[in-house]
């Protein structure tokens, strides 16, 4: 599932990167060039903006409007109605950054890049291929999974 976030949901976008999903995310293009990167893309566009979901309906476009007001509701009901697995596998997660995928590295990779005492705790690494952010499960990953839970209660199904 391929989608365009509008700039009014950077923290979806995030999440959705990290659950697997190919987000192009977008905060300065006007509401013409969304609709027109969804349609030759074949992305779903996501948006708070109701106008905008009219335009992007009346242009045949596809789109989804956004209706929840948290971080984590909006996880649940966009979650939820594109069937998405609230659960992430780090090895088919995108970079929340910039969307491209990840790849598992080894330890060796990252040292020069990851704190001394990061590298004595953690064994497993990935790196974007795009921007070289390393990734590794560290005492975030716990409010991650704590949020994902959260998710997974409000969700109905
Ligand atoms: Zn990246």
């Amino acid at each position: 599932m391929k989608f365009l976030a509008d700039g009014m949901l950077g923290k979806l976008t995030r999440w959705l990167r990290m659950l697997g999903c190919d987000v192009k995310y977008y905060n300065d293009l006007e509401d013409e060039e969304l609709i027109k990167i969804a349609k030759n893309e074949n992305r779903v566009l996501l948006t708070r903006d109701i106008q905008l979901y009219k335009r992007a309906v009346a242009e045949h476009a596809q789109v989804f409007l956004v209706k929840c007001s948290t971080e984590t509701e909006r996880l649940t009901e966009v979650a939820q109605h594109f069937n998405l697995n609230l659960e992430i596998d780090v090895n088919n997660s995108r970079c929340p950054k910039c969307n491209a995928k990840l790849k598992s590295v080894l330890k060796d990779e990252v040292a020069e890049k990851v704190p001394k005492s990061t590298l004595r705790f953690f064994n497993d690494y990935w790196i974007c291929l795009n921007c070289g952010q390393v990734y590794w499960q560290g005492s975030h990953w716990q409010k991650i999974k704590q949020k994902l839970s959260e998710a997974k209660d409000l969700r109905k199904n």
